[in-house]
C-alpha cells in the first residue's frame, strides 16, 4: 500500500462519520503519490499525517435571544488548520449543516488553496450551525454578535483573519467587526470582505466570481479556444455565482443558467444580473421571485429535477460554472455535461463535483479547473485587502482586478507545468494539488517538529 493510501486508511478509521472531510482528504492525497515518491523527506517527515491533523480547533456555545424573546443555542467553530506559510486565512459559514467534518473539509482545502494563491497566507474555516434564512435584521445582529464575543480571542490581524463563505457576507461581517473592535479597542485588519467604509478592498465582493471565468478563460486559451459567444451553465445564486454571471457577459459569454436552494432558472436570452442582485442581495428573496420580475424566464423547483440529479446540469452548455455548494454535480451531472457537448467546468464553489465526477472529467480531457485553484480568487483578494490594511492604503478598481487576473494566471500556469512535471499535462487536479502541496509541506519541515 503506498504512503498516501496508508494514511486515508488510517483517518477512514478515525473520523469514519466525517465523510465530507474523508473525501478531501482522499482527492488531495491520492494524487501527491508521485511528489511523495520523488523525494523521501516527505514521508520521512511524516508531513501527511500532520498536515491532515488541524494545530487547533476551537468548538464554542453561542448563545443568542431571538426576537420572540426565546433564548436560542447554536454551535460555533473555528479550525486552524496550518500556519506554516503565514497566518490562518478562511471564511465563516452560517448554515445548518454545518459541522466539525465540514469544516475539517473547507479547512483542509483552504491550506493548498491559500498556498496556490502565491501569498503568505495559512489555512483555516469556522462558522455555525446557525441558519441565516428567514431572520430577522435584528436576529441576525444579535448572533453575529454573539459568536464574535468567543471568537474574539483566538484571531488578530497577524493570527488569525476570517471573511465570509456561505450565510456570511458583508452585512455579517461588519456586525462581526464592530463587536471585534468593541471587545478589543482595536481598530485592525482582523476580518476580509469588509465595507468599504471601514477598511473593505475594491473588487473584493466580485472577486470570486471573477477569478473562476478568469481561471476558465486562462485554461481555454492554452487550448486555443475562448468563451466569446458562448453559453455558459451556472449554478448558485448568491455571490460567486452572480459575479460569475456579470464577468461572463465581460467576457462576451452567456449565463443561462443560476439556482438556489430551491429551484433553478434557466434563460436562453441570458441571466438578467441587475435583477439577480436586487432578489438576492435587497430583497433577500427566492429565485420564483426572479421569476415574476423576468417574464421569459423558466424556473423549474427542485421537486422537480430528475431523481438524484441537479437540473441545472442537463442545459447545454460550451462551459459549466458550478458555484453553489460541495457535492452538487455527480457522475450523471458530469455525463450529462459531457454528452451535451460541454469543454469547459471552472468551480466557483468548494468541492462542488463529486470524486467520480471530476474523474470523469479528467478522463474526457475536457478543461477542468478544480476548486481550490479556480476559486482562489476570492481569498486572494482578501489578502490584498490584508495587504491594504496593513498598509493603511486603499487601491482602486483597477489595481485589485488586475492584480487578480495576474494572480488567476500564475495559479493557472503554476498547476499546469506542475501537472507537465509529473507526466499529466493538463491534468490540473494533480497539478494544484501537488504545487500547493509542495510549498506548505517544505515550509513545515523547514520550522522543525512543533
Ligand atoms: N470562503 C472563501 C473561500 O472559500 C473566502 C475565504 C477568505 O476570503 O478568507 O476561499
Amino acid at each position: 500500500m503506498s504512503y498516501a493510501q496508508k494514511v486515508i486508511e488510517d483517518l477512514k478509521q478515525r473520523y469514519a462519520h466525517e465523510t465530507v472531510f474523508l473525501q478531501a482528504v482522499q482527492e488531495v492525497l491520492s494524487t501527491l503519490q508521485p511528489a511523495l515518491d520523488k523525494d523521501a523527506k516527505y514521508e520521512k517527515n511524516k508531513i501527511l499525517e500532520r498536515i491532515v491533523e488541524p494545530e487547533r480547533i476551537i468548538s464554542f456555545r453561542v448563545e443568542w435571544v431571538d426576537d420572540k424573546g426565546e433564548i436560542q443555542i447554536n454551535r460555533g467553530y473555528r479550525v486552524q488548520y496550518n500556519s506554516a506559510i503565514g497566518p490562518y486565512k478562511g471564511g465563516l459559514r452560517f448554515h445548518p449543516s454545518v459541522n466539525l467534518g465540514v469544516l475539517k473539509f473547507l479547512g483542509f482545502e483552504q491550506i493548498f488553496k491559500n498556498s496556490l494563491t502565491g501569498l503568505a497566507i495559512g489555512g483555516a474555516k469556522g462558522g455555525s450551525d446557525f441558519d441565516p434564512k428567514g431572520k430577522s435584521e435584528n436576529e441576525v445582529m444579535r448572533f453575529c454578535q454573539a459568536f464574535m464575543t468567543e471568537l474574539y480571542r483566538h484571531i488578530g490581524a497577524t493570527i488569525d483573519v476570517p471573511a465570509g463563505d456561505i450565510g456570511v457576507g458583508g452585512r455579517e461581517v461588519g456586525y462581526m467587526y464592530g463587536m471585534y473592535k468593541r471587545l478589543t479597542k482595536s481598530y485592525e485588519g482582523v476580518l476580509t470582505g469588509k465595507n468599504l467604509l471601514f477598511g473593505g478592498s475594491l473588487a473584493r465582493t466580485e472577486a470570486t466570481g471573477y477569478g473562476a471565468v478568469y481561471f476558465a478563460q486562462n485554461m481555454l486559451e492554452d487550448r486555443g479556444e475562448t468563451l466569446e459567444g458562448k453559453k455558459c451553465a451556472v449554478s448558485g445564486a448568491g455571490n460567486v455565482a452572480t459575479y460569475c454571471c456579470e464577468k461572463l457577459y465581460h467576457v462576451g459569454a452567456t449565463p443561462v443558467t443560476v439556482s438556489d436552494s430551491r429551484g433553478m432558472i434557466h434563460d436562453d436570452k441570458g441571466i438578467n444580473v441587475e435583477v439577480l442582485k436586487q432578489v438576492k442581495e435587497v430583497e433577500r428573496a427566492s429565485l420564483t421571485r426572479y421569476a415574476e420580475l423576468v417574464p421569459g424566464a423558466t424556473y423549474t423547483p427542485v421537486s422537480a429535477y430528475p431523481q438524484g440529479r441537479n437540473a441545472v446540469w442537463s442545459v447545454p452548455c460550451f462551459a459549466a460554472f458550478p458555484c453553489a455548494t460541495q457535492n452538487e454535480l455527480n457522475l450523471a451531472d458530469a455525463e450529462t455535461l459531457l454528452k451535451n457537448g460541454c469543454k469547459c467546468v471552472s468551480e466557483g464553489a468548494n468541492m462542488p463535483s463529486t470524486l467520480d465526477a471530476t474523474n470523469a472529467f479528467l478522463k474526457a480531457g475536457v478543461a477542468y479547473g478544480p476548486a481550490k485553484a479556480a476559486n482562489a480568487g476570492g481569498v486572494a483578494t482578501s489578502q490584498l485587502e490584508m495587504q491594504q490594511n496593513a498598509g493603511m492604503q486603499s487601491w482602486t478598481f483597477e489595481t485589485v482586478d488586475g492584480k487578480l487576473k495576474d494572480i488567476m494566471g500564475n495559479i493557472f500556469r503554476n498547476a499546469s507545468e506542475t501537472a507537465k512535471e509529473f507526466g499529466q499535462p493538463g491534468n490540473l487536479v494533480l497539478g494544484a494539488n501537488i504545487a500547493g502541496f509542495r510549498k506548505v509541506a517544505d515550509a513545515m519541515i523547514a520550522q522543525g517538529v512543533l
